[in-house]
């Protein structure tokens, strides 16, 4: 979303809030009658400082804080005093005077609302495109994508070490193979789409040449729309993976304003309004990140928040408590339940965006940290298979024409590398093939270690021949790779690799695997250094 579009969506939602603030102001004025009644109505009363909550967290958001500090008395008086009916019949009369400063200041901000400003939000970050050919394709650049055009293979180089783009947009007939393995090389290039213009689909031996440098994408054509259709899809993808961040927010108004915020920051809200619902929407959405209200129906957020903490997987999934309950008891019930931060509304959609990206890329990168081996640089078997099952559980992403393969590989005579150079060396070997696989596969391959000197790899996007020749080309490069011994002595170690193409007749993962697992063996027994595919 740009930021024209996020400005025009705060203002339409502070219409919004304004129409909704007269049935809001309807609400507290039909239970302050019924306190002013009836002091030791108890449940009158809640009603009274939950509306007057409400409007303390939207106000002071929504360019009101006039409105948020008379709520924010309101309730703070309000719940000094529940409980005790005489005090509650003394107040009864300047919160009346309170409640109609209140809707003097919202009638009056509608009157202004067309002129006022709305509140500041930051920009959208935009995708950088980082375009190696020579012209930029027309319809490129917009508002939501920067293009950087470097015309010559050597710029393009050197931009590459200065600065990553999330997108690189290279050309087969000016060196786009090369600089596509240049970007892998680079730490954190094999996180950076890239696409190949310039390879004519008919040219299988050109297509395979660029999937094996670790390109994401090709086309045949240098036509403008194509190339920017394509790069649309491809960052929809990537934007299937952007973080998660599951709202508990019982304010359909408040719900709204963070949820537009935080999508304009590229994250991926889901609003859970109804805590009878957290534990399915958790599941289901599993979340990178929980914003948590505090005062919601029937439950407090911190209760919420401590249920979670209760199991091991989610032990640490970070928890933002956002609430216009500012009080000591509150902090200190959050703190207590594990809140990784407290925010007070109203927030400011920079601090809120901030916050959240902090706390989501810290956990990111301790994630990180746990679900990699810590030899190779791989997934570890336990997020490989998690991550295998998602793909099996996930229909679309095996249609046939994306084409799926999954390949098992295992070094040759591993035990002879141990037993020779010794164990130390052998790990040395085992690192360099994982540094390998990271440079040279694209960044929606997903490799692992498998176990002991075993790998796994899944590739998408590429028919059975091309997936062999994927594993092919790793091959030679590892047989090419010169390992040394302690003493500095040159080796060579190769792998052997079975792969099996998705198709309808595995049932199961398993089957899927034992396919893979029984092509492998296959390739050992012709004499290993070899792929063999499944039949
Ligand atoms: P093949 O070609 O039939 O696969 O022969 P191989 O010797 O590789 O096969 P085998 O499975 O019998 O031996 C695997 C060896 O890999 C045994 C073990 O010593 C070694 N290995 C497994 N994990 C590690 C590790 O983490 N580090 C080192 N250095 N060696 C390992
Ligand atoms: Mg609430
Ligand atoms: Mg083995
Ligand atoms: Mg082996």
């Amino acid at each position: 979303m740009s930021e024209i579009d996020l400005f025009a969506e705060l203002a339409a939602l502070r219409e919004r809030f304004l129409r909704n603030a007269a049935s809001r102001l309807e609400e507290l004025a039909r239970a302050l009658d019924a306190v002013a009644r009836d002091a030791s109505n108890a449940a009158a009363l809640e009603r009274f400082i939950h509306v007057a909550h409400n409007l303390a967290g939207l106000g002071g958001t929504y360019g009101f804080p006039r409105v948020s500090e008379i709520s924010r008395t309101l309730v703070n008086e309000a719940r000094a005093i529940a409980g005790s009916p005489p005090e509650i019949s003394t107040k009864v009369r300047s919160w009346r005077e309170a409640y109609a400063e209140l809707a003097e200041e919202l009638t009056t901000g509608a009157a202004a609302s067309s002129s006022a400003e709305p509140p500041s939000a930051p920009s959208a970050p935009r995708t950088v495109v980082l375009c190696a050919m020579r012209e930029v394709p027309a319809g490129l650049a917009s508002e939501v994508i920067e293009v950087r055009h470097v015309p010559s293979l050597e710029l393009a180089k050197a931009q590459l070490k200065e600065s990553l783009p999330d997108v690189l947009l290279a050309d087969w007939n000016r060196g786009g193979n090369e600089l596509v393995q240049e970007l892998r090389g680079v730490p954190g290039g094999d996180d950076v789409l890239a696409l190949v213009v310039g390879v004519a689909s008919g040219d299988a031996m050109r297509k395979v040449e660029v999937l094996r440098s670790g390109a994401d994408s090709f086309l045949a054509e240098c036509a403008p729309d194509a190339i920017v259709k394509r790069l649309s899809v491809l960052l929809d993808q990537r934007r299937a993976a952007a973080p998660r961040i599951l709202s508990v927010e019982d304010d359909p108004d408040q719900a709204e304003l963070l949820t537009t915020v935080l999508s304009s920051a590229g994250y991926s809200v889901r609003v859970c309004d109804d805590p009878a619902m957290f534990e399915s929407d958790l599941q289901s959405f599993r979340p990178d990140l929980i914003l948590m209200d505090v005062d919601l129906p029937g439950v407090r957020g911190d209760e919420l928040a401590s249920s979670v903490r209760q199991s091991d997987e989610l032990a640490t999934l970070p928890i933002v408590f956002l609430t216009a309950n500012e009080q000591p008891l509150t902090r200190l019930r959050t703190a207590k339940a594990g809140g990784d931060d407290f925010l007070v509304k109203p927030v400011s959609p920079p601090l809120l965006i901030a916050t959240v990206a902090a706390r989501i890329e810290r956990s990111r990168h301790l994630a990180a940290l746990f679900e990699r081996d810590g030899v190779t640089g791989l997934l570890t078997h336990a997020v490989f298979f998690d991550k295998l099952h998602a793909l099996w559980n996930t229909p679309e992403r095996r249609a046939s024409d994306a084409g799926v393969a999954l390949a098992i590989i295992d070094l040759d005579h591993f035990k002879r590398v141990n037993d020779t150079y010794g164990h130390l060396t052998g790990d040395r070997v085992l690192a360099s093939f994982g540094s390998l696989a990271r440079r040279r596969l694209r960044s929606l391959d997903v490799v692992g270690r498998y176990g002991g000197e075993e790998f796994a790899l899944v590739v998408t996007g590429v028919n059975a021949n091309e997936a062999a020749a994927l594993a092919d080309r790793l091959r030679e490069e590892f047989a090419a790779v010169e390992q040394h011994a302690t003493d500095g002595a040159p080796f060579h170690t190769t792998f052997s690799a079975g792969v099996a193409p998705l198709n309808d007749a595995y049932d199961s993962v398993e089957e899927w695997i034992a396919a893979a697992d029984a092509a492998l063996y296959r390739a050992k027994a012709h004499g290993r250094n070899q792929v063999a595919t499944a039949n």
